[in-house]
This record gives C-alpha cells, sequence and structure tokens, in this order.
C-alpha cells in the first residue's frame, strides 16, 4: 500500500531538515526521505557563517566544534593579513552532527524521518506525486528536493538546467595537540595556491578539517593542489582520516526552481555562493522562504508555487549574481584580492559585515567606487 503524506522532502541537509522543521511548525504533516543511515558524514568544511547561525530560532552550541574569530588570509601562503572581530565570525561544525541536529528539531515538532531511503523514481499526476525507493512507493501532495548537488528530483522532473559548478575536496586531519592548539578559534584562507579558487583550514574540536576548492573547469590538478597546501602548512605527523571531494553548485542566469506540484532547495537548486562556496546559508534561506508559499498552496488553496521562484529570484539569485561578478574579479586577479585587505581596514570590515548578515552583496555594489579606487591603486602598482 502506498503511503500518502502532503509534503515529501527528499534529503535530510541543511535545506531538507529546515523546510520539514518550518512546515511541522505550521502543522502540515511532512515526511522526510534521506538516502542515508542518520547521522552521515558530508564532505564539507563545516564553516556556518553568523549570518546562517542567524537564520536559526534555536542555538546550535551543542553541535558547535569552534567558534572563530580570527581569519588568516595569505597568498600563496606567504605573509597573512589577519582580520580579527569581538564577535564570532564562523562557527565550525561537523556536518553529522550538525545536519542530524537539524533533522531531530524537526522530529521534535511531528516531522517523520524514513533514513537509509534512497528515492529513485519522481512522478508527477494530476493529483499526486508518486516518489519509488528500492523498497517502497511514497504519494503526497506536494514533492520538494533537497536532495542536494547531484538531485535525483531536478533531473527526474527534467529541472537539472543553468547550473554551474565549483569542486571541492575536504580531508579530516588529526594533529598533535600542540599543532590544534595553533588553530583554536583560527581559520585560514589562501588564495593563490590553486587557480580559480581558494584553500582553507577550518579547526574542529579534535582535528582540522583541510581543503581545497575551484570551479570545476579547473579542477584537473585538484588533489595535486590538496596535497600541496597540506605540505606548505609544515605540520609536522598528522593523520588523514577521511578525504573525499563533491561538487558545488551554483546556478546561472534563468535557473527554474518550481514546478505545479515541485520545489527545489539548496544544492539541488544550485544556491551555493560562487565566490566563497558557502551552501548552508542559503540551503537554509531558500527553505524558510519556500514553507510559506506551501502554506498558502496547501492550506490556504493557493494554486501553484510560482511565488517560490520569484522570491528566491529577489532574495537569493540576485545576490549570486553580484557573487558570479565579483568571483570573476577574484580569479582573474587573485594577488590583487587579497592585496585589498592591506590597503584598507575597510576592507575587512565589509567582510566581517557581510559574515554578519549586515550587508549583502548589493550593499557592496553600493560601495563600488570606494572598492573599486583600491583596486585600481593595486593594479597600477
Ligand atoms: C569541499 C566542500 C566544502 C564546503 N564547505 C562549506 C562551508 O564551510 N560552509 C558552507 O556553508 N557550505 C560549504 N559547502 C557547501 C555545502 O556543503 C552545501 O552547499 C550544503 O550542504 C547544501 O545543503 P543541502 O541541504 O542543499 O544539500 P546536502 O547537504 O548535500 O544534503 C542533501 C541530502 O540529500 C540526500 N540525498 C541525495 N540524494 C538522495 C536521494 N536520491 N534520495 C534520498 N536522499 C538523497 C543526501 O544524502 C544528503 O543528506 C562546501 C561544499 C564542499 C563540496
Amino acid at each position: 500500500m502506498k503511503q500518502s503524506h502532503d509534503v515529501i522532502v527528499v534529503g535530510a541537509g541543511p535545506a531538507g531538515a529546515t523546510l520539514a522543521y518550518e512546515l511541522a511548525k505550521r502543522g502540515i504533516g511532512v515526511l522526510v526521505l534521506e538516502k542515508e543511515k542518520l547521522p552521515r558524514y558530508k564532505c564539507c568544511a563545516g564553516g556556518v557563517t553568523s549570518k546562517a547561525a542567524k537564520l536559526l530560532d534555536f542555538d546550535i552550541s551543542e553541535v558547535t566544534e569552534d567558534v572563530i574569530h580570527e581569519v588568516s588570509f595569505t597568498f600563496n601562503l606567504g605573509s597573512p593579513y589577519l582580520g580579527q572581530d569581538s564577535q564570532p565570525l564562523i562557527y565550525t561544525v561537523m556536518r553529522d552532527a550538525f545536519d542530524y541536529f537539524l533533522v531531530q528539531k524537526a522530529q521534535q515538532l511531528g516531522a517523520v524521518l524514513m533514513d537509509g531511503q534512497k528515492v529513485t523514481q519522481v512522478q508527477v499526476s494530476a493529483d499526486w506525486v508518486e516518489i519509488s525507493t528500492a523498497d517502497n512507493v511514497f504519494r503526497s501532495r506536494l514533492v520538494v528536493g533537497a536532495d542536494g548537488a547531484y538531485s535525483v528530483v531536478a533531473r527526474e522532473l527534467g529541472m537539472g538546467k543553468s547550473i554551474g559548478y565549483a569542486a571541492g575536496i575536504e580531508s579530516e586531519i588529526v594533529v598533535p595537540e600542540e599543532e590544534l592548539a595553533k588553530w583554536k578559534s583560527r581559520v585560514q584562507i589562501d588564495l593563490g595556491c590553486i587557480p580559480g579558487g581558494y584553500a582553507w583550514v577550518f579547526p574542529k574540536r579534535n582535528h582540522l578539517s583541510i581543503g581545497v576548492g575551484c570551479q570545476a573547469s579547473k579542477t584537473r590538478d585538484l588533489h595535486a593542489h590538496h596535497q600541496k597546501f597540506l605540505n606548505s602548512l609544515s605540520i609536522d605527523n598528522y593523520t588523514v582520516t577521511k578525504s573525499s571531494s563533491h561538487l558545488i553548485p551554483t546556478c546561472t542566469k534563468g535557473r527554474i526552481v518550481w514546478q505545479d506540484k515541485a520545489l527545489l532547495l539548496g544544492d539541488a537548486a544550485g544556491l551555493a555562493d560562487p565566490l566563497t562556496g558557502e551552501g548552508i546559508y542559503n540551503a537554509i534561506l531558500s527553505a524558510q522562504l519556500a514553507a510559506p508559499v506551501i502554506e498558502d498552496s496547501l492550506v490556504r488553496g493557493k494554486v501553484g508555487l510560482q511565488d517560490y521562484q520569484e522570491i528566491v529570484e529577489r532574495k537569493i539569485m540576485s545576490e549570486l549574481k553580484m557573487a558570479r561578478t565579483l568571483s570573476k574579479i577574484f580569479v582573474r586577479f587573485p594577488h590583487l584580492a587579497f592585496g585589498m585587505f592591506n590597503q584598507s581596514e575597510g576592507v575587512w570590515r565589509a567582510v566581517c559585515n557581510l559574515m554578519f548578515g549586515e550587508i549583502d552583496y548589493t550593499a557592496i555594489k553600493g560601495r563600488v567606487g570606494e572598492f573599486k579606487g583600491i583596486f585600481n591603486r593595486l593594479f597600477r602598482a
């Protein structure tokens, strides 16, 4: 017999878990289908920016590994620019614990989780959506694809167009305690050691997450760049406990994120930031934008989910467009991008305010004259 639900969410990452939480809060029946058994590892640096944490209406300290107050920017591992702030800039998390924590918040409000259920087929008819896994067929009034970069929902419904990709490698690295202590509350971002991207060190409670990421078109030597970065950190005696790579999808112009009975969220919609690769913020935000649209449709009888497209374009895609423009400049002139930090304290303040969510890329556009002046000075030099 087919199980019926109001909404089926495919994927229990930050996007799917947040939508389940928001729908359950509104009294809407929601089933989350997740292919892995939870908690599951996710290839990610695990940086939850302050602005991302602020979106949630609960505290995440239970699953926070470290609180970051300092960013050490380097260019090709040269002398660092140290940016600091007394406010938390980033919370580092392990995604198995963080994502499961979000799912549990949804379950506490009545959302149902079925893990170990890999969705293989999605079929939309006039009245229902039918969603198949290896052992079950489910029915729902709406389906939401929150199933990440390789979204089966997007593929099944022919919604996989207008996406560009970055790619990243992430290693979980156990280091001696004295080494770990050096990284407390500090992340490192290196521009220049990999073309078209950057490398990072994110400290966790008992280890370091070290990775590199770049535009997918430039990934030929991703592993070699990762190893080179690791070697250059001069960490004696380390153990790699996990190493994996994954795509980071960023949408391009014309991306459609809805159909009559379907929506896409987070990475499935291609909403990661093309400049930084940050995807958790927009995963959570897209879920929070989707919830009232779904409520309008299911509870108030409003036909269609197209309002979601409009609000995602206004609140997220316009920002991604700005980020893409900045990313093109930084990819082409990474040394100048790095050089800007030493030219004006305003550059670091702008980065902090972006992480706090106090300004967005559109606000940066308003200050373009100021930043262009610095950039041109560096360019001439
Ligand atoms: C190397 C790397 C480093 C990154 N670092 C950061 C960072 O520091 N900060 C940041 O904000 N972002 C980072 N990102 C991006 C971030 O990981 C993603 O943008 C974010 O996970 C998107 O969340 P999501 O919920 O949309 O998708 P996901 O987190 O990918 O969740 C999708 C879920 O769907 C499940 N699923 C997939 N297919 C199916 C199926 N067929 N049936 C059922 N379930 C399915 C998956 O198992 C998964 O649990 C990084 C990405 C990479 C690759």
